[in-house]
């Protein structure tokens, strides 16, 4: 098959709201951060597919793992039965999670363990309101796609749960309030404050959910204390933290949760994505008490507990150890925030450059002032950058997305950089044609 007909097949089979296109790449063969497609082009890949390869592509102790189990059992299921790998992947789970005496639940994917957040939150507390932030990603499930602060046409098309609220997240380089980074007053904790005396009945309020560093909203880190003092007033009037670790979590960040980096401890805490290298999984980790609140099969699927993910995750949380993973991104992460700076003194069209670990993102801009957003500019540097054989993305449609693997070597990181570096000045220097902005669409 040639690789034009593949995708002119694609649109006959998925509908758009299945898909977003960046490129037209038809991956057929990877390993740790490279990608081969159909026609042998060989990419070096800064996605990750979307932060879900921490351990590369196709890791050889993941692929192992994953073998070995087919061999032997293929799926027994846990709702009735009791395989071992679950059980061995919750209990390495509690052992690397912050939460004290924790219990978990497995699920398919990042959506449905935010769903089920929400429904072990509510069933404790026994209160109904929930908080979510403006520009969150939760999922495409209802529940998680009710509490996201993004996908309002989606949800005026087709509805959402009742009794969620939206606050602003703390966004220091385009802050809502127009104050700047590091000489605010926390405007954004005394808008919660602002908001519980005016809008939302503070004890009616189950949890609140926060993504460490959000993601999708285009990597947005927020100051220092900020979760302390936003945990202070949760504590006040007894709100659950749920943190939303989809994307920031089992070491992205330089820590196996993000929010590790903010000292505070949360009530539940959700991860997927990078969990099965590759496969769907993902978990619920949260205080013993509160997953003990909802009745027998409460939050369970047929597949929850597949022996061949749950092998999966174990040998990814193994390769992370022994591999010193956490600590490789977080210098990995400092080397390219570092060659990013540099890149942002030459480069006028990057705004700012910010992340932890190697989850960074790069905001380009029409005028530094302003901070407008390059809409058209991302995809041409994203285009260019897949001409030049790097695999490239943007979030909320002008923020590069750099996630490679924590695996990725440093000569192969390098040689992305330069390919990156030289997307972007092509593209300031007119060399992309405006018939691209055609084909990349993103998001
Ligand atoms: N939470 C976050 C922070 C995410 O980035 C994503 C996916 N982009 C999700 C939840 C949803 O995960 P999934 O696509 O596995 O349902």
């Amino acid at each position: 098959m040639k690789r034009d007909e593949i995708i002119s097949r694609y649109s006959k089979v998925f509908p758009k709201a299945a898909r977003v296109t960046y490129a037209p790449i038809v991956g057929v063969k990877a390993k740790n951060a490279k990608v081969w497609d159909i026609e042998g082009r060989e990419y070096i890949d800064f996605l990750s597919d979307a932060a879900v390869q921490n351990v590369g592509h196709n890791n050889d102790r993941v692929v192992k793992a994953i073998k070995e189990q087919t061999d032997r059992l293929v799926h027994f299921t846990f709702i009735y039965g009791f395989p071992i790998e679950p059980l061995l992947l919750a209990e390495k789970l509690v052992e690397i999670s912050p939460i004290k005496s924790a219990k978990v639940v497995l699920g398919l994917s990042g959506s449905d363990a935010n769903d089920g957040a929400i429904k072990f939150a509510r069933a404790y507390t026994g209160r109904r309101t929930l908080l979510g932030y403006l520009g969150s990603y939760y999922g495409a499930t209802y529940g998680a796609m009710s509490i996201t602060g993004l996908d309002f046409e989606i949800r005026a098309l087709v509805g959402e749960l009742s009794d969620i609220h939206y606050i602003p997240f703390p966004d220091c380089y385009r802050c809502p309030f127009g104050q700047e980074r590091g000489k605010c007053h926390f405007e954004c904790i005394s808008y919660l404050e602002y908001k519980f005396e005016r809008e939302v009945y503070a004890e009616g309020v189950a949890a609140l959910f926060a993504e460490p560093i959000q993601g999708d909203a285009g990597m947005i880190v927020p100051p220092d204390d900020y979760f302390r003092k936003l945990k202070k007033i949760l504590d006040e009037y007894g709100i659950l933290l749920v943190v939303d670790e989809v994307q920031s979590g089992l070491g992205r960040t330089g820590k196996w949760f993000a929010i590790e980096h903010f000292g505070v401890t949360p009530d539940i805490i959700t991860i997927a994505k990078p969990l099965g290298g590759g496969l769907p999984i993902s978990a619920i980790i949260g205080r013993g008490e509160i997953m003990e609140s909802l009745p027998a099969l409460g939050h369970t699927f047929t597949l929850s507990g597949n022996p061949v993910t749950s092998r999966a995750a174990l040998a990814v949380i193994e390769e992370i150890e022994e591999k010193n993973l956490l600590k490789r991104a977080e210098e990995l992460g400092e080397y390219t925030m570092r060659r990013l700076k540099k890149m942002q003194k030459e480069h006028e069209l990057i705004g700012d450059v910010r992340g932890k670990g190697l989850m960074i993102g790069i905001d380009l801009v029409k005028n530094r002032e302003t901070k407008e957003r390059a809409f058209d500019e991302a995809k041409k540097v994203v285009w260019r950058a897949y001409e030049l054989g790097l695999i490239l993305a943007f979030l909320h449609g002008n923020v590069l997305r750099i996630q490679p693997p924590l695996t990725i070597e440093k000569e192969l990181l390098d040689e992305g950089l330069d390919k990156l570096e030289q997307a972007i000045e092509d593209v300031e220097n007119g060399k992309v044609d405006d018939k691209v902005l055609k084909i990349v669409k993103g998001w």
